[in-house]
């Protein structure tokens, strides 16, 4: 299983920072983007780098992997998984990867989020990891599910339906005129606070929200958006899910 650390992502949503892509066999097979054209890393350019890391032609190991973070400057936020997930073939986290992963890290702030579901022994090795100072956000589909996701203690990040998203003909005022008729809260009440890359400028490397190891009061809801923004979306709307307005 290959893993590669580009040093310096083009990617303008990251900003300029180190970027890891993992093998697709990481992804969880009950991941519901998965091959239904919603997985964004499926798509473009990246698709095909991804698959370059599959067939071990960009990258190595877990071990050079490993040493290639390890060599990261001091403090230098990064982004990892840009395709793929944690360590661990498919649901699994591996727990011994993960804990020699943030051990290696030293508390570098990094954007992490997984698809692989909590179960208890999932959980437990991203509350080790955490432990660590290596936090990774929980993906949600959807407001309902990450309600469920929030017993958890962890950071949850979550798919918002596409009219979270700013349309290329508003102006900012005008999107942000909108969106504060659009609800606010989880169903369970928990703010959400959309990703600002999604209809600002900034970028990751300056915002760094998804970074915090602290858990955050709101859970990050990113806009569906792209080609595949009506499959996105349509798992976004959560079922029955009144989210609340104020
Ligand atoms: S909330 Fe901030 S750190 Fe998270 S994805 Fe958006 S811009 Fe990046």
């Amino acid at each position: 299983m290959h893993y590669s650390l580009t040093k310096i992502s083009r990617n303008v949503k990251l900003g300029p920072m180190p970027a890891s892509t993992s093998a697709r066999s990481t992804c969880p097979t009950s991941c519901p983007l998965k091959g239904q054209g919603g997985c964004y890393a499926e798509h473009g350019p990246m698709s095909i780098f991804w698959s370059k890391v599959d067939r071990g032609e960009a990258g190595g190991d877990f071990d050079a992997f490993v040493k290639d973070v390890e060599q990261l400057p001091k403090r230098q936020m990064w982004r990892y998984g840009q395709a793929g997930d944690l360590p661990g073939g498919g649901d699994e986290i591996d727990r011994d990867q993960m804990l020699r992963l943030a051990k290696a890290n030293r508390g570098r702030p990094v954007i992490a989020f997984t698809h692989k579901p909590p179960t208890e022994a999932n959980i437990e090795t991203l509350k080790l990891a955490q432990g660590l100072g290596f936090s990774v956000n929980l993906s949600a589909n959807n407001v309902d599910h990450a309600d469920e996701l929030m017993i958890h203690g962890l950071n949850i990040v979550v798919i918002l339906p596409e009219e979270y998203s700013r349309r290329k003909s508003e102006t900012k005022t005008e999107y942000r005129t909108r969106l504060n008729e659009l609800p606010k809260h989880t169903p369970g009440g928990t703010r959400i606070a959309v990703c600002p890359a999604t209809f600002t400028d900034t970028n990751c490397l300056q915002c760094g929200a998804c970074a915090q190891s602290k858990t955050r009061g709101a859970v990050i809801g990113f806009p569906a958006h792209g080609t595949k923004k009506k499959q996105v979306s349509a798992l976004a709307q959560a079922p029955g899910a009144a989210l609340r307005g104020t």
